[in-house]
């Protein structure tokens, strides 16, 4: 029998990406918005991992439910690992991507692209019912182009180059970008310890 994962996140690309990766096991994957009242989670912690537990701890007690809350970023070497926690609100408040990737185009400059280097972080944390909680983490590293390239993903997809693909993130197909992203890695490390829940929930 599936049994239930809430995924502690409003925003449908992340779930969509993790439908996606954990299409073989037996879960019925939900996103928190389809579930009504749950008050939201302040992300206020200074690093990924403090917020990827916040989310999934405070969600998981509320609703008496196994929860997974993933935080992730950017993190640009020449801002001195910037924007960050605060990737999401970089140029303000809600001002959204076209805005904060304009800024980050702006603050790099005309730096080249051998010191454009960055990497996108993601650490998810799974809790249970009871608020115990395991982590995992991943990176994908790449370069911040000049200007952004292809329509697909969102954030800094249009941005983020990966080397070894020869393209931004945003002109990967959502089944290519899954392959090496980030939240892939860090849900590879995740599938494993869902698959030792699902054998025992099962
Ligand atoms: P959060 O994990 O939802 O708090 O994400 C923070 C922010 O990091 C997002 O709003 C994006 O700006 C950025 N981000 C995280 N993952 C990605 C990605 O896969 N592509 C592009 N931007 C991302």
């Amino acid at each position: 029998m599936a049994f239930r994962l809430v995924v502690a996140s409003r925003n449908a690309h992340k779930i969509r990406e993790i439908k996606q990766l954990t299409a073989h096991l037996p879960l019925e994957v939900v996103g928190v918005a389809e579930l009504g009242e749950v008050p939201p989670v302040e992300e206020d912690g200074d690093t990924f991992r403090a917020n990827a537990e916040k989310k999934a701890v405070q969600t998981a007690r509320f609703l008496g439910e196994w929860v997974l809350a993933d935080d992730s970023g950017l993190e640009v070497d020449a801002l001195g690992g910037a924007p960050g926690v605060h990737s999401a609100r970089f140029s303000g408040e809600g001002r959204g991507d076209v805005a904060n990737n304009e800024l980050l185009l702006e603050k790099l400059g005309d730096l080249p692209l051998s010191q454009r280097g960055a990497q996108f972080r993601c650490v998810i944390a799974l809790a249970s019912p009871r608020g115990e909680v395991q982590f995992s983490e991943g990176i994908c590293r790449g370069v911040i182009g000049f200007a952004p390239k292809g329509s697909n993903g969102f954030g800094y997809d249009p941005l983020f180059i990966v080397p070894e693909q020869g393209c931004t993130f945003a002109e990967l197909s959502s089944e290519e970008k899954n392959r090496i992203s980030h939240r892939s890695r860090a849900m590879q490390g995740m599938l494993r310890i869902l698959e030792r829940l699902c054998q025992t929930q099962a």
